[in-house]
């Protein structure tokens, strides 16, 4: 419960995106805060540390509920204030000839874009040019290194004096706090029901003869791929979208179908090394919209599904307001969107 003068003691369970976004708010709002991980380093057991990192609400729309792109968009102004390395440089859809169509059907889907033909498309990523006809333009887009960014938010968090105690597998239930907001993503589904798994395996490869300066999305009927540059000539190429639960590492077939389609959008990705290859389980529910769920004094804030880095701005900004508000004051209970 919050009281004025007081200042509210939260604990986070969890250092994946949810919770050191929710710790960044909270703290900048004046509360006490610590943070408490089961991995020993950041990152070790965290989905987070697999995502692409692309801040696309408009592209998301092609397969989300319009709250993901209306609520997404937050994340385009939170992300460059606490992570000045944010690129916004927008993002390009293309589709090789023979799919032409899921570009128009694509658009169809989705807003804030512009339809580029192959000047275009050359003009904005040189290393393009010839390769496609047709593509779409979201200029509003953005991108981040995922593992930079957890590394930046957990120093701006201990320059606020926040603790971040690693190795330390909490239940929230037990812990001794005003409020513990319950961050750990997949490993909280048997505390909230529906929680479920939705496996993804990614590849990054390093590829110097390749450069590209945006995520480029590649629209294929059975393949539809992203690729995310990083800093180094690396490139974050992803994601299956598979309903299984099943934990272990990449398949073969997996690996094929992604490492191919990189080959289709450019040849050169063929000479890349593969730098890593690997899988994790993005937490969602049936809805695949994320939820805050009370529970006495644990907050929840989980199934960021393929939108863990688009929406935990909103989603923190939405918990911190329930347990330390600003203006109103709102107690929603197992609040939806
Ligand atoms: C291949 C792939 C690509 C993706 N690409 C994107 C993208 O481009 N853009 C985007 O927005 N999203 C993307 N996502 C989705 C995003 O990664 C997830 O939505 C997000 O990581 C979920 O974050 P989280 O903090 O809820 O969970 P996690 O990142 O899993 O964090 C949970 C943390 O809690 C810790 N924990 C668990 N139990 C305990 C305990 N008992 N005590 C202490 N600590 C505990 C875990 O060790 C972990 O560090 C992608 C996901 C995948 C798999």
């Amino acid at each position: 419960m919050f009281r004025p003068g007081k200042r509210e003691h939260i604990a986070v369970v969890g250092a994946g995106v949810a919770g050191l976004v929710a710790a960044l708010e909270c703290a900048m709002r004046g509360a006490e805060v610590e943070v408490l991980e089961r991995a020993p380093i950041l990152g070790a057991r965290a989905c987070s540390w697999l995502a692409g990192g692309m801040l696309a609400p408009w592209c998301e729309r092609e397969s989300a509920e319009p709250a993901v792109m209306e609520r997404g968009q937050l994340a385009l102004e939170w992300w460059p204030r606490h992570f000045p390395d944010t690129v916004q440089r927008g993002t390009l859809v293309v589709a090789p000839p023979r799919d032409e169509s899921e570009i128009a059907r694509f658009a169809r889907r989705t807003q804030a874009h512009v339809a580029v033909d192959a000047l275009g498309i050359a003009g904005l990523e040189p290393d393009l040019a010839g390769r496609f006809q047709r593509g779409l333009f979201f200029p509003r887009e953005a991108h981040l290194d995922p593992r930079r960014a957890l590394a930046a938010l957990a120093g701006a968090l201990e320059d606020l004096g926040v603790v971040l105690r690693f190795s330390v597998e909490a239940d929230p239930q037990a812990l001794v706090a005003d409020t513990v907001l319950d961050c750990r993503g997949f490993a909280a589904r048997e505390t909230l029901p529906g929680l479920r798994g939705v496996r993804g395996e990614m590849v990054i490869v390093r590829a110097p003869g390749v450069t590209l300066s945006r995520p480029v999305r590649f629209l294929h009927p059975r393949f539809p791929l992203y690729i995310v540059p990083r800093a180094g000539a690396h490139f974050m190429i992803g994601a299956t979208m598979i309903e299984s639960e099943h934990p272990g590492p990449p398949t073969v077939r997996s690996a094929m179908e992604l490492l191919n389609a990189a080959f289709t959008l450019h040849p050169a990705f063929g000479e890349a090394e593969i730098v890593e290859l690997d899988a994790d389980l993005r937490p969602a529910f049936p809805d695949n919209l994320p939820r805050l769920t009370r529970q006495g004094r644990v907050l929840s804030l989980n199934g960021l599904f393929r939108h863990g880095f688009l929406l935990s701005p909103a989603l923190a900004r939405e918990a911190a307001d329930l347990i330390l508000p600003r203006k109103e004051v709102r107690y929603d209970l197992d609040h939806q969107w």
